[in-house]
């Protein structure tokens, strides 16, 4: 049993075709990613994963051999399933240690105990460099790039999820915040994670090594393989995979 399978996936944007006969599995404790140019489907497909409703389809998606399709993000994220934000939004008035208690709290569904929080956060903070005055900022307000994305690695290892999307976490950041990061999630890899890696550079994967990428283009994955396949890329781009 994949530990999460995609069959026959289609999705369908304000009348437009955005994936189309999708299928791809997952094993678990693996380190995917999903590499494509813009505009071929990857967020579309973290959306569809972890449950937007905004995003209607067809297909079925089995996560740990259940039929997850109609449940909701919430419910999702309760059987473990992690989705980073590829654009951040600024919450007002939320610090990131309420954010992440309310959040953990949610997901556990009972009330943790203000010390074992603090233990949690202190512990994840000190991986990412991240020092106790940032965790006291408001959500996103005023971030720079890099500092949003050590917040949602941050909440990713809070969360502890089964299944982390990681939806251009690489993005915007410099050589050493990307470092930073990229070290964050190599900490969070063992036998029990599975992730899913979202990037269109390669640079993420000089730091992180996947055990397999898939290449999307128009809405399909096109072709799959190992490292090679950076290689191929590096020298095609992605007009020449075919
Ligand atoms: P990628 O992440 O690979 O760059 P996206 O999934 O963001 O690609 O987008 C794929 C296509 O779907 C694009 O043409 C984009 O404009 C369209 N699309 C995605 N989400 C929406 C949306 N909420 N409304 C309208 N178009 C969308
Ligand atoms: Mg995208």
């Amino acid at each position: 049993m994949a530990f999460l399978e995609i069959k026959d996936l289609n999705v369908n944007v304000e009348g437009k075709e955005i994936i189309k006969e999708l299928n791809l599995k997952l094993e678990k404790g693996k380190v995917y990613a999903l590499m494509g140019p813009n505009g071929s489907g990857k967020s579309t497909l973290s959306q569809v994963l972890v449950g937007n409703p905004k995003y209607k389809f067809s297909g079925e998606i089995f996560f740990e051999g259940e039929n997850i399709k109609d449940l909701t993000p919430n419910e999702r994220a309760k059987k473990g399933l992690f989705l980073s934000f590829q654009y951040p939004v600024e919450i007002s008035g939320v610090t990131i240690s309420n954010f992440l208690k309310t959040a953990l709290n949610s997901l556990k569904g009972k009330k943790i105990s203000p010390i074992e929080f603090w233990k949690i956060l202190d512990k994840h903070s000190k991986k990412l460099n991240i020092d106790k005055t940032f965790l006291s900022r408001f959500l996103n307000e005023g971030f720079s790039g890099g500092e949003k994305k050590k917040a949602e690695i941050l909440q990713m290892l809070v969360l502890n999820p089964k299944l982390a999307i990681l939806d251009e976490t690489d993005s915007g950041l410099d050589i050493d915040s990307l470092k930073i990061v990229s070290q964050g999630i190599n900490n969070f890899i063992d036998k029990e994670k599975t992730i899913l890696i979202i990037t269109h550079y390669r640079k993420i994967l000089d730091y992180i090594k996947p055990d397999k990428i898939f290449i999307m283009k128009n809405g399909k994955i096109i072709t799959e393989g190992g490292r090679e396949l950076i290689e191929e890329l590096e020298k095609k781009g992605y007009e020449g995979l075919k």
